[in-house]
């Protein structure tokens, strides 16, 4: 039974509002989880009932949809669907006993080859965390086995014990004390007097933890909103222009690109679809399974002018030798990597993955030498005796089909190469064909003399964009594009409009 988390709140009554809130551990750690959550899982867990209504996650939200509404035949494997519908959290360990964890991961299952002789090759065997896929002799990896000696991460979370934080409605955050306290609401918080303030103490429920994360994803203010008004503020969200569009600093376009064809709707200057083969289609995929405080890194805290940024941007200037668990947590949660398995070997932006975690088998014939016992090992084991034998295992790539180990590079995309893929404008992705092109478009009732196609090559920059949109647009391509295709701010503006009021 998960034990309750409180806060104090401290609200002003007049403008019914929340000044801020005073926090210990365990909200501070369900708070930062946030920021491992790969985007699939974000779009999933907005989309449950709480107290809040269901929200939409930007074009993330239909992506994800669209991938489940894809057959298995697209994909290389049956395991790339599921790597993009539950893609793995790679800092779990730090999450998984937290109260309250609004996301509890399946257990990590591990199989080797069904042929016992196949995981005692000296050279080694093929390990894989994925069902369903075949070992390089051609028989499938089903047999599970238990990770012996896991490392087990001491203390869950990520804050320091005893530390007290005060989070602003804003939820940029700062470690309470005193100085902080008289400066904050009585300057920065426009606050006269105490008369108006009143304290309250909560203690939080599981379902107002995912309130928190729906309206931390599109509100400015979600301590009021969640709080006070029972639903996220969608009139507080600023319309987006292209000026909110500079995604920071970052290098010129190099490495990876790929060519898109564009349709665009000239009367509306919309971008209708993008038409790609599986390397465009496989870069729009991979946003679900990238981590939030990932894609927050990468366009330097200017993500979704949301309050994630905040959070984000104060967990940058925190003191984590003092405030933080280990020193080195402050880099996972601002940088977090992608979990093992899942990089791209064509991927547009430079996300790393975490290490491979070297797994050894074990194995060892039974007493009437009938068959095997075995374990997998990931640290030296200093149990093996002469008749037990020891081999490497190797993780099959999950995309393969044929029994291929994964390599550094990692994987070769999730959809099948031959193929070419329309990607919508809110980015619902399907498989395309001459026939099906011109059968939605004779759907839409527009006419051909209304239509543009445009070539434009998609690499690191015009790629940051079109993530950039699809946390808050569902024109994520429209939106995304414009600054390259140099559509009229004016235009853009009327459908950021068209998109709330809706
Ligand atoms: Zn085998």
């Amino acid at each position: 039974m998960a034990t309750k988390i409180s806060l104090r709140i401290l609200i002003d009554e007049e403008k019914n509002k929340v000044l801020f809130a005073q926090a210990g551990k365990d909200f501070m750690d369900i708070v930062l989880s946030f920021l491992t959550f790969p985007l699939a899982t974000i779009a999933k867990l907005v989309n449950t009932e709480s107290n809040i209504e269901k929200v939409r996650f930007g074009s993330i939200s239909t992506l994800y949809e669209s991938v489940a509404n894809l057959g298995e035949q697209q994909f290389w494997t049956p395991a790339c669907k599921k790597m993009l519908l539950q893609p793995r959290n790679s800092m779990e360990e730090y999450c998984q006993n937290l109260n309250h964890n609004i996301h509890v991961a399946e257990d990590l299952k591990f199989l080797i080859c069904d042929d016992w002789h196949c995981s005692r090759q000296s050279s080694g065997g093929l390990l894989t965390t994925f069902s369903n896929l075949k070992c390089s002799c051609g028989k499938f990896l089903s047999q599970a086995i238990s990770l012996a000696d896991k490392q087990k991460i001491d203390n869950e979370g990520f804050v320091a014990e005893a530390v007290t934080f005060s989070i602003a409605d804003d939820l940029s955050v700062k470690p309470d004390s005193f100085q902080n306290f008289i400066c904050q609401p009585m300057n920065l918080l426009g606050l006269e007097d105490f008369n108006s303030i009143k304290f309250m103490d909560v203690n939080l429920t599981r379902g107002e933890i995912l309130d928190l994360l729906k309206c931390s994803l599109i509100s400015e203010s979600p301590l009021t909103d969640m709080f006070l008004l029972k639903k996220p503020s969608f009139e507080n969200i600023k319309p987006i222009g292209v000026l909110d569009f500079h995604i920071g600093t970052i290098e010129e376009n190099q490495g990876k690109k790929v060519e898109v064809k564009l349709v665009l709707r000239k009367s509306t200057n919309k971008i209708l679809f993008a038409f790609g083969d599986a390397d465009f289609t496989d870069f729009i995929l991979s946003f679900l399974t990238f981590p939030l405080g990932g894609v927050e890194h990468m366009l330097k805290g200017n993500s979704c002018g949301s309050s994630i940024d905040n959070l984000y941007k104060s967990i940058l200037e925190l003191d984590s030798d003092t405030y933080l668990k280990s020193s080195d947590l402050k880099d996972k949660l601002v940088k977090p990597k992608l979990a093992h398995q899942f990089k791209l070997r064509n991927q547009l932006f430079p996300f790393d993955e975490m290490p491979d975690p070297n797994i050894f088998c074990v194995t060892r014939h039974n007493r009437r030498r009938t068959g095997f016992h075995a374990y997998l090992t990931a640290l030296e084991d200093p149990y093996i005796d002469s008749k037990a034998l020891c081999v490497p295992l190797k993780f099959l790539e999950p995309q393969s089909s044929t029994g291929e180990a994964y390599g550094d590079c990692g994987g070769r995309g999730f959809m099948k190469s031959l193929a070419f893929y329309m990607v919508t404008d809110d980015l619902v992705v399907t498989p395309c064909t001459s026939v099906s092109v011109i059968s939605i478009l004779s759907k839409l009732g527009i006419p051909s003399s209304d239509l543009e196609e445009r070539i434009i090559t998609i690499g690191n920059k015009e790629g940051l964009s079109i993530l950039k949109a699809s946390l808050t647009s569902s024109s994520a391509l429209t939106n995304g594009l414009a600054p390259f295709l140099k559509v009229k701010v004016e235009t853009l503006l009327k459908v950021k409009d068209e998109n709330i009021s809706n």
